[in-house]
Formats: C-alpha cells, structure tokens, sequence
C-alpha cells in the first residue's frame, strides 16, 4: 500500500491529491492533523486498499472520526504504525519471557531450600536412628525428596530450554523489522536513513584512522520526461534496474543507497578518487549502452542515462558537507551534458 502512494506522490498527480485530500476531509468533517492527512491520503491513493474499504466502511456507518480511532487506524494500517506496533509486540513477548523464568527461578529457589530442610532433618534422623527399620525410612524419605527435586530440575530447565528459544526467535525476527527499517522497498537498496547513519559513520573512520573516503551520488538524467511518456510503473522498472547495477558495484564495504526517488549515493570506504572515477564510468556505460524494454509491452524504451558526481572526505570535513561536494560534482556533471561522471577535486583544479 505504501509504495503505491508514495510513488504518487512524486509524479504528476501528486499536488491534486493532496488538494483532494483535504477537501474531502473537510466534506467529512475530519480534522486536518498530520495523522489524518496521512490515512486520508493512503485511503484515496489507493482506495481498494484495506484502509480505503476501513475508512469508507466507518464513514457509511456515520460512527465520529475521533482522535482514538485515527491512532487504530494509524497503528493498524501506516507503515510506520506497524512497524512500532512489532515492538511493542515484541516487548511484551520480552516482559512475558522474563516473567516466566523470574518465577521459575524463584521456584527453584525455594525448592532448594526446601531441599536442604530435608537433607538436615535426615542427618539428625540419622544420628538418632536407633534400628535399620528407621535409617531405612530416612534413606526412604530422602530418596523421595531427590526424586521430586530432581524432577523440579528437568521442570526448569525446559522452561528455561524454551525461553531462550523464544528469545532467540524475537531477537531474529526484531532483526528483520530492523532490516526493513533500513531498506527502500522498491530497490532493496538501503534506504536514506541506513545510508546516513553508515555515511556518519564511515566519515568518523575515515578520520579517526587517516583513510581515504569517497561519496558518489547518481542521478537518473531526464527521469521526469522519462515517466511522463511511459508512466510511473515502468518508470519504477527504471529505477530498479538501475539500483541493480549499482548494488553490483557496490559490493561491501562500498555501500549503494536510493537517496530519494531516482537518484543513489555510493559510498567507497578505503578508495581513492581514480578507483572510484573508474567504476562509475563501467556503470554509466553499461547503463547507457542497455537499450531497455517496457515489460508490460515489450516497447522498446531506448536507453537511460545517469549522471554521477563523486567527492573525496578533505581532512576535517563533515558529512554533509562531503555530501553538499558530491551533490555540486553532480550538478556538473548535469550542466556539462548529462551521461558523464565528475570528480569534485578534479573540477576544482580545472577552475581554479
Ligand atoms: P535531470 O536529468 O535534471 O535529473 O532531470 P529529471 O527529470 O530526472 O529530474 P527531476 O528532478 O526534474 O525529476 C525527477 C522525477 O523523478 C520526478 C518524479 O516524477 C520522478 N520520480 C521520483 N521518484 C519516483 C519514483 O519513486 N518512481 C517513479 N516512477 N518516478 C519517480
Ligand atoms: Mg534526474
Ligand atoms: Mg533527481
């Protein structure tokens, strides 16, 4: 559902959704909060999807669009609602484990000094016992006592057996929602967030140890007449192939990310400028030199062209301010022609 929208919402139709958006709230006498605007515009971007059929159902039903039942909404059907909704999911099943094998313990605990009653008394008992009649019900008793810790001790530990299971099974499902927090859903590229916290990150290393660190940022040339002729769908195919060729590229510890719509960033730890000038120039060609075809249809796309810039961490440097270097270099790269890869320092020698 989300994608769907969300593509919407860079393309053509994008202003008059929104415009429609609000109208429609106001006709239904909803209030235009963030939360809202935001169900409001997943239910008519996409209005047979499960929101949509949600939304319109408690609209027909004349029931008041109250603050309690946007949050359920939002919870329930928003991206980012479900995502906190799996960890408080998770959560709970940490608070329940926990619980479980805190009263386990305190079981066993108390087991053991029970235990320990019995071993003393026997030993008294013992000293005491006159006849082997009697130290044969002592020996009796304890034998019984040993059993039934022993079995106390199998209880828990399977318990224990099957917490740490559990656990084991949240931590790697935890790591999947993690992984989905981090990856752009069309390209499974990492996504902007992933990328700036890697790229933070990288810089920080890349000072701390003198290394080398290149940013490279990518930009689909001519993307918006691109989508205007063939539409948004085989506009995302763009997108996608493209993504593909630089996740090719980028191999770890480089790191390819979709930075907004269609444009990408690379970031090349360890590397210097030349190394990296190169591989954009093998991406660059290959893309230029793939005539494209619209799956749907077959129709012959032509090809695509992408420009890049690329920028080298200069001692002291922010990321940002690598970044806002990079983003410059591509500029160039756009201004000079489109289809071709600029070095930030080289053109800063070239005009200085
Ligand atoms: P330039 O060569 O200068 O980069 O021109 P351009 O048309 O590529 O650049 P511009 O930034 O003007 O347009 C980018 C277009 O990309 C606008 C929008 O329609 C489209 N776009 C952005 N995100 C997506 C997406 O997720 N899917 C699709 N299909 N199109 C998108
Ligand atoms: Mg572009
Ligand atoms: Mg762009």
């Amino acid at each position: 559902m989300a994608k769907v929208v969300e593509t919407t919402l860079r393309g053509p139709e994008a202003y008059g959704l929104a415009r429609r958006v609000l109208d429609e709230m106001e006709a239904a006498g909803v209030w235009p909060t963030p939360v809202n605007f935001e169900l409001w515009l997943h239910h008519l971007g996409e209005p047979e999807g499960p929101l949509g059929q949600e939304i319109r159902r408690i609209l027909a039903a004349g029931e008041p669009f109250t603050e309690a039942v946007s949050d359920m909404l939002a919870a329930e059907y928003l991206p980012r609602g479900r995502l906190s909704e799996e960890i408080r999911d998770a959560g709970r099943v940490l608070d329940r484990e926990l619980t479980s094998v805190a009263t386990a313990i305190a079981k066993a605990h108390k087991n053991q000094s029970e235990y320990g009653q019995v071993l003393a008394g026997a030993s008294a008992d013992m000293e005491g016992a006159a006849s082997p009649e009697s130290l044969r019900t002592v020996v009796d008793g304890l034998a019984t006592a040993t059993r039934k810790v022993q079995k106390q001790n199998a209880d828990l530990e399977k318990r224990l057996d099957a917490s740490t299971r559990e656990v084991a099974r949240l931590r790697e499902h935890l790591e999947q929602v993690r992984r989905d927090a981090m990856t752009d859903a069309l390209t499974n590229l990492a996504n902007r967030k992933a990328f700036d916290e890697h790229l933070e990150a990288c810089v920080e290393a890349a000072h701390r140890d003198g290394r080398d660190l290149v940013l490279a940022v990518v930009d689909i040339d001519h993307f918006k007449r691109f989508n205007d002729t063939w539409g948004h769908q085989t506009g995302d195919q763009v997108i996608r192939y493209v993504a593909s060729v630089l996740g090719r590229l980028a191999r770890t510890p480089r790191m390819a990310a979709r930075y907004g719509g269609e444009e990408f960033a690379v970031i090349f730890p360890n590397e210097d400028s030349a190394t990296v000038e190169a591989a954009l120039e093998d991406v660059r060609t290959e893309i230029a030199s793939r005539s494209l075809r619209r799956r749907s249809t077959d129709d012959e796309l032509g090809a695509v062209t992408i420009s890049a810039g690329h920028a080298r961490l200069a001692r002291g440097e922010t990321a940002a301010a690598l970044l806002g270097r990079a983003d410059e270099a591509l500029y160039a790269s756009k201004h000079g022609g489109r289809n071709r890869v600029t070095c930030a320092e080289s053109a800063q020698r070239a005009a200085a």
